[in-house]
């Protein structure tokens, strides 16, 4: 065991006896999991995210320079800054930031020239309470609430005591009351965050000003004395008197500077010490990570697990808030005016239908309703489904997943959404050509209704626009029989085969294919790009979410199935650049991860080794499952085998350990694979609990030798979510040897179109 991960568990530990009683999960997360990363290679690309769950806007320490998508990374020793962040990934970069440095003996507001230096020895980092000691013995310490964070400044004895506030990367205003020991200013800088948005805050100090005045952070020029600045990068400055220990707190709205101030009273003006903030959000937290219970696993387990969750309940974060009556309402970055009602942004689709949001409709299921309420009033207020939100349409990736969410949320009972409606955007969304990116609205949708396949060349990722469009056309066909709309689909049902044009029986793979029939030239299976997305035609092979079954049949067989599963894993790592024309962070991250072309790194495969599942072979499921958690997580710094990506590579590990995985989003089903702990409790919303119990369990016993539901001999690989709904429990009966005769017939085979079940 690395050193670092021992020092963190004897330190959790101690926190967990003390706290025993309470179940006090948050002290399980480690939140620099995932934060050793760089661009040639991520561990996760994530940031020390101080907030709580699925919030308004988050805080973190900054070592990187104002704009970098790379805000924290691991190994640099040097902070610049405390600020406020809503970035989802390192690719893309952040929008409405501001932050806060403090420094010692004398002002220094150039970012570079202020850094400070500090070692991870001295770092507490929460959820809930982030707190770092420089070298110069200034400490800093944050605590979250909904949309602000309470801080603290302790300074050096004997030092004159500065706080910088940084306009960081755009237009920006600052106003200082010295008589009220107060702060106000907006922000707009970033990306997705349009000219005229404003990001306004209010902030307020517990200690008289000594000195202030602004400055801007181009030239660096400093204003002494002056209480007002607006323009490009403008900040201010204030000195206390020497070692202070000066307590901030600071809230901020998208709506306008009265709401910022009402957010500021509403969720922190009662809170007279940090501590106080600390102890409500640490509440917050311990309460939704009690969802689920885990029991019978390691601390080094229990701390992968509650990291993860944690991970896993951040995105897609709330964009409303609360007026003075407590009605929520929102600024909408789709059109820049003022709605009533809920708005939630900054996801990716395409990695997070897939598991994260599966996973809300069983931990959240009424935040999730909310959701699907907001995904139609984006459509109305932009004229398009959201794909990528970022806060507004950013249209990364491909794919037109909305239809996921929506049919998803519909198949376990969410009715908070017009059916109709969603149906009517959607189809808007797949027979048009949206201004915003690849992935707003359909590109390249006239040939595949033309064609039923996206040409190649002509298009680029043309396979894996096939496979993910085919796949969201059988959402649509879903949803629409799930509410008796003959008229939507009928017109899908002719489009979510369209999967099988892109499947070339000689070679057995999904290809490019040009717009006259032909397949693309020199086919390598490993050679990355061109009609895929981020991944080769190994990965891209097993997109048929909606018809593992009928790809069975293109395939001639389970045993050229389940034979091609097993060649992900024994060939050899190998990599052809293709039209990337370099390595690319997620081929290193396949190569050094050493399981042959499994790419867990990236999204297009994470659901592939639950497909013995549909060629009768569960066991290898149940084996490789708990190969892939064991190897490729962690709670360390290093735990992500790549992006994490909003949530969803945790939402993997989450429904993972928990036993199951939603490989097919749109139907009820979950497919079983193999549990992490003894047992998990899910403590249902509707105030029912799903209980797990694996007897035997342990890291060799990772068969299922028999299993039961409610007491009756449960033989399929899949469970229902109404099975979770309504209380239950799933008994499992581990082995170290596989049981070749169970969940091998028929019917214990999950949802297959060609199945017809
Ligand atoms: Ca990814």
């Amino acid at each position: 065991m690395k050193l670092k991960l021992l020092i963190f568990l004897i330190s959790l530990q101690i926190g967990t006896q003390v706290c025993a009683q309470t179940a006090d999960l948050v002290n399980y997360v480690n939140t620099l999991q995932g934060t050793n990363s760089k661009h040639e290679l991520t561990r996760g690309n994530t940031y020390p995210t101080t907030a709580l769950p699925f919030a308004m806007h988050t805080w973190t320490p900054q070592t990187g320079r104002n704009g970098d998508g790379w805000k924290y990374q691991y190994f640099k020793d040097k902070i610049r800054g405390f600020q406020q962040a809503h970035q989802c990934s390192s690719w893309s970069r952040d929008y409405a930031v501001f932050s806060f440095m403090p420094m010692t003996g004398r002002l220094v507001v150039n970012e570079n020239e202020r850094e400070a230096k500090f070692s991870h020895e001295d770092e507490i980092a929460r959820p809930n309470y982030y707190k770092v000691r420089f070298e110069n013995q200034i400490t800093t310490e944050m605590s979250p609430s909904e949309r602000g964070a309470h801080l603290r400044f302790s300074y050096p004895k004997g030092g004159k005591s500065f706080l910088v506030l940084d306009g960081y990367t755009g237009l920006s205003g600052v106003t200082i009351y010295p008589k009220e020991r107060k702060i106000t200013g907006f922000v707009n800088n970033g990306e997705g965050f349009k000219e005229g948005f404003k990001n306004f805050f209010v902030i307020h100090f517990d200690q008289p000003f000594k000195t202030y005045g602004t400055w801007e952070n181009k030239e660096n020029t400093i204003h002494a004395n002056e209480t007002e600045a607006e323009g490009q990068g403008k900040g201010a400055y204030v000195q206390f008197k020497d070692g202070a220990k000066v307590q901030v707190k600071v809230a901020s709205s998208y709506i306008s500077m009265e709401q910022a101030a009402l957010n500021l009273e509403r969720e922190l003006g009662a809170d007279k010490t940090l501590e106080v903030t600390k102890e409500r959000a640490a509440a917050i937290w311990n309460k939704s990570l009690s969802k689920v219970i885990v029991e019978g696993g390691s601390e080094a387990d229990l701390a992968t697990f509650y990291s993860c969750f944690f991970r896993a309940s951040i995105f897609s974060r709330k964009f409303y808030e609360l007026d003075k009556n407590g009605k929520p309402y929102y600024f909408s970055p789709y059109d820049g005016k003022i709605h009533p009602g809920f708005m939630f942004t900054d996801t990716g689709f395409w990695d997070t239908f897939r598991a994260q949001f599966p996973l809300n409709t069983i931990m959240h299921p009424e935040m999730h309703g909310r959701y699907m309420q907001a995904l139609i009033d984006a459509y109305k207020q932009c004229g398009w489904l959201p794909s990528w939100s970022f806060p507004s349409e950013a249209g990364s990736m491909i794919g037109n997943h909305a239809i996921s969410l929506l049919a998803d949320a519909w198949a376990k009972g969410i009715r908070t959404f017009d059916p109709k409606e969603a149906l009517a955007a959607y189809l808007h969304e797949a027979t048009n050509k949206g201004p915003w990116g690849p992935a707003n609205g359909r590109d390249g949708w006239k040939e595949y209704y033309q064609l039923g396949y996206v040409p190649y060349p002509d298009y680029r990722e043309a396979t894996a626009k096939t496979l993910e469009y085919a796949y969201d056309d059988y959402c649509a066909w879903t949803l629409a029989k799930m509410t008796g709309n003959k008229f939507y689909a009928d017109i899908f049902e002719r489009q979510m085969y369209n999967y099988k044009n892109v499947y070339d029986p000689s070679t057995r793979f999904m290809r490019g294919k040009n717009a006259s029939g032909q397949w693309t030239s020199n086919f390598d299976p490993v050679e990355w790009g061109g009609p895929y997305t981020e991944g080769n035609a190994w990965h891209y092979h097993w997109s048929v979410f909606q018809d593992i079954d009928g790809l069975i049949n293109l395939m001639e067989g389970p045993q050229n199935f389940t034979a091609k599963l097993d060649s992900v894993f024994s060939e050899p790592s190998k990599v052809n650049v293709g039209t990337y024309r370099g390595m690319i962070h997620e081929m290193t991250e396949m190569v050094m991860a050493n399981m042959g072309q499994y790419a867990h790194g990236n999204q297009p495969i994470q659901h592939m080794v639950y497909l013995y599942n549909y060629g009768s072979q569960p066991w290898k499921s149940q084996f490789h499952v708990r190969n892939v958690m064991r190897k490729l997580y962690d709670a360390t710094e290093n735990g992500y085998p790549g992006d994490e990506d909003q949530g969803q590579t945790s939402s993997w590990y989450v429904l993972s350990a928990l036993g199951f995985y939603s490989v097919t989003p749109g139907t009820d089903q979950y497919v079983i694979g193999s549990p992490m702990f003894k047992k998990v409790t899910i403590n249902l919303e509707n105030g029912k609990k799903f209980v797990i119990e694996a007897t035997n369990n342990s890291a060799e016993n990772v068969y299922i030798k028999s299993a039961s539901m409610n007491g009756k001999i449960h033989t399929a690989n899949f469970i229902r979510h109404k099975d979770i709904l309504e209380g239950g429990l799933l008994k499992l009966e581990m082995s170290d040897q596989p049981e070749f005769t169970r969940g091998i017939a028929s019917a214990d085979k999950p949802f297959s179109l060609s199945l017809g079940k």
